[in-house]
């Protein structure tokens, strides 16, 4: 039975507090992504969770305010900046449906003609990032401003360690940005896409910003300042897709568990939205084995059990 009978936001506090303490018993975290040197040195014991209302307000809990590396996490804001501008003539160049492999798999790309099956697997978001950056000429940039203005905090910027040392080890998401520009499917010089892509990933920022950030999607589309990003039904689009595709080839299990739309990223992190009410961002770095942080699935668990907050 759901302890928050009411969805008063003071109640949201000592959930927190709960779920700490519970993960704080748990042992076994998983482990650091270790396929880039920057992200193999984090501490899995490393814990933050935070909620953001429709207004911004904030609260949390542990590590809440340590920036962490978001990684995929910003393939959800790269898409809905993409969304917005092209609408639906985005869906010809990737698709909508999960794709059951590793996010960094080429072997579908080659049956499905190029065309990535959606926007989070690397193969998608480099089609978005692409078409973000055709758009706009600085599509990392577009990403940053955003993210500084919807966080409200001008401080955000790129970790030039990470970005360098996706770089250095990217030659897995340059043969996926060559191979769907043989198809056609992308239109900038795959070393410039390449750049955009890795600076996209190595975004830092911490619960409270990616939270207060994500709050958009939770007001159906909103920004903080009253304008609109998305339609109405381009903010359900995202929040579908984050649904059904949004951690990795784990997405079916976290629907079950979790009951809400998330994206997760190799750094630890997971975003959640509870639409029409609050948006949750939790973070722990150590990962299971399909690369969802084991501390931060469990977390938004707990979460969704406690005050009966899900879309179902
Ligand atoms: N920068 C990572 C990559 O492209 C993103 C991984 C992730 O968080 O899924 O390999």
């Amino acid at each position: 039975m759901a302890i928050m009978t009411t969805t008063s936001s003071l109640a949201f506090q000592p959930v927190l507090e709960r779920i700490a303490e519970e993960i704080e018993r748990t042992p076994g975290r998983g482990r650091p992504a270790d396929y880039i040197p920057a992200l193999a040195a984090c501490d899995p014991r490393r814990f933050g969770m935070a909620v953001a209302e429709l207004d911004g307000t904030v609260y949390g809990v542990g590590d809440w305010r340590q920036p962490f590396s978001t990684q995929s996490i910003t393939k959800v804001f790269t898409l809905a900046l993409d969304l917005a501008r092209e609408g639906d003539s985005l869906w010809e160049h990737v698709g909508r449906e999960p794709s059951g492999n590793p996010f960094n798999s080429l072997v579908q790309l080659e049956y499905e003609s190029g065309i990535p099956r959606n926007p989070f697997i690397n193969a998608g978001a480099l089609v978005v990032t692409d078409r973000l950056h055709t758009r706009t000429g600085d599509a990392a940039g577009e990403l940053l401003a955003f993210l500084r203005s919807e966080s409200g905090n001008p401080a955000l910027g790129f970790d030039q360690e990470v970005a360098a040392s996706e770089s250095a080890h990217g030659a897995r998401n340059a043969a996926l940005a060559h191979f769907m520009a043989s198809y056609g499917n992308i239109d900038n010089p795959v070393p410039v896409l390449l750049d955009q892509y890795f600076r996209q990933c190595s975004v830092a920022a911490s619960c409270a910003d990616l939270a207060r950030a994500t709050t958009f999607l939770a007001r159906h589309g909103i920004r903080s300042d009253g304008s609109r990003l998305l339609s109405r039904s381009q903010a359900k689009q995202v929040n579908a897709i984050m649904l059904t595709c949004g951690t990795y080839d784990a997405a079916g299990d976290f629907a079950y568990r979790v009951g809400l739309p998330g994206k997760s990223g190799v750094g630890g992190g997971v975003i959640a939205v509870v639409p029409g009410r609050c948006t949750l961002c939790v973070w722990s770095p150590g990962l299971d084995e399909r690369g969802n942080s084991v501390a931060g699935v469990a977390a938004l668990d707990r979460f969704t059990t406690l005050t009966g907050l899900s879309v179902f």
